[in-house]
C-alpha cells in the first residue's frame, strides 16, 4: 500500500490504545510512505465520555523524538484533529499558529453542544432527515467562519450515529446545503477527507458519501486527503482500496499530501 494515511491517533488522543513508536512501527510494517498524526484537539466540548485535548506540548515533543529516530522511509507528519464548534474561532486561531502543523483536519463532532456520536443528538429530532440537516447546517457555518485548517474531515460523520442505521444516502435531500458547504471550502481553497473509519462499524461505508466526493469534484473541487481514522495499529490504511476506487469513480486523478500546510497532488 502506497498511499499516505493522513488520519491517525495514538494514545495522545484520549480514545487512541497505541503509542506513537507503536503507530509508526505498524505503518512501516504494512510499506505506507507517510502518515500524518492527528490528535484530537476538541477544547471546550464537554463529551459524556471524556475530554479529548490532546496534551500538544508533550505530543510534540514525543513526535519530534520519535521523527528523530526513525529510519527511512517513513515519513512522519505532524498533525491535529480540530473539533469546531462556532464560538472557537479565535481560540483555534491562536492555537494553530503556536505549532509547527503539517495538516490540521477540522471536524463537526459537537452540534449545538450535542456529541453526534451519541443518541441525545437524534433524539432531539423530530426526524432523521432534520437531524442531517441541521448537521450539514452547522457544518457549512464553521466552513465560513474558520480558516485554521486544510481539510474537513469526515464531511458527514453525524450519518453513522444515525438511529436507522442505514449508509443510504440521497445527496439531492440536502443539495442545497450541500452544494453551499462544498462552495465554501472550494472557494477558501480548503479540501475535504476520505475517511475510512465508517467501514469499520456497522455503518460500513466511506465517510462522506462518495455522491459527496463526486460533487466536490463537479464544482471544481481537487484537495483530497485519505485517512483512516486508525486509534490502534491494526486500523492503519485499512479500507484504502475502496477509499481509492471511490476517488477514481468520482473524477479524481490526483490526492493530496501536506506538510508544513501545503499540499502535494500525488498521483492515484
Ligand atoms: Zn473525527
Ligand atoms: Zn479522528
Amino acid at each position: 500500500m502506497h498511499y499516505a494515511d493522513q488520519h491517525i491517533h495514538s494514545n495522545f488522543s484520549t480514545d487512541g490504545r497505541d503509542t506513537l513508536n507503536n503507530m509508526a512501527a505498524s505503518a512501516m510494517d504494512k510499506g505506507l510512505p507517510l502518515i500524518c498524526f492527528t490528535e484530537h484537539m476538541d477544547y471546550d466540548s464537554h463529551y459524556p465520555d471524556g475530554i479529548f485535548e490532546v496534551d500538544t506540548d508533550a505530543y510534540l515533543k514525543g513526535f519530534t523524538e520519535l521523527k528523530n529516530n526513525i529510519k527511512a522511509p517513513l515519513e512522519l507528519c505532524f498533525g491535529v484533529e480540530l473539533g469546531l464548534q462556532p464560538h472557537l474561532v479565535d481560540h483555534f486561531n491562536e492555537y494553530v499558529n503556536n505549532y509547527p502543523f503539517d495538516l490540521v483536519l477540522g471536524s463537526s463532532h459537537i452540534v449545538d453542544g450535542m456529541d453526534a456520536a451519541f443518541p441525545k443528538y437524534y433524539n432531539s429530532f423530530t426526524t432523521e432527515k432534520a437531524a442531517n440537516m441541521r448537521y450539514f447546517e452547522a457544518e457549512l457555518h464553521c466552513a465560513e467562519l474558520f480558516s485554521c485548517f486544510d481539510i474537513y474531515a469526515h464531511l458527514d460523520y453525524a450519518l453513522r450515529y444515525a438511529p436507522s442505521g442505514t449508509s443510504d444516502f440521497d445527496y439531492s435531500e440536502y443539495g442545497d446545503v450541500l452544494d453551499s458547504l462544498l462552495k465554501t471550502l472550494i472557494d477558501k481553497g480548503k479540501g475535504i477527507e476520505v475517511n475510512t473509519g465508517g467501514l469499520r462499524k456497522s455503518f460500513k461505508r466511506l465517510n462522506p458519501h462518495p455522491s459527496i466526493l463526486k460533487r466536490y469534484r463537479e464544482l471544481g473541487g481537487e484537495i483530497v486527503t485519505i485517512g483512516s481514522d486508525a486509534h490502534n495499529t491494526s486500523d492503519i490504511a485499512s479500507g484504502f482500496d475502496i477509499a481509492l476506487s471511490a476517488l477514481s469513480d468520482s473524477g479524481f486523478r490526483y490526492y493530496c499530501v501536506f506538510r508544513e500546510r501545503k499540499a502535494e497532488y500525488l498521483r492515484i
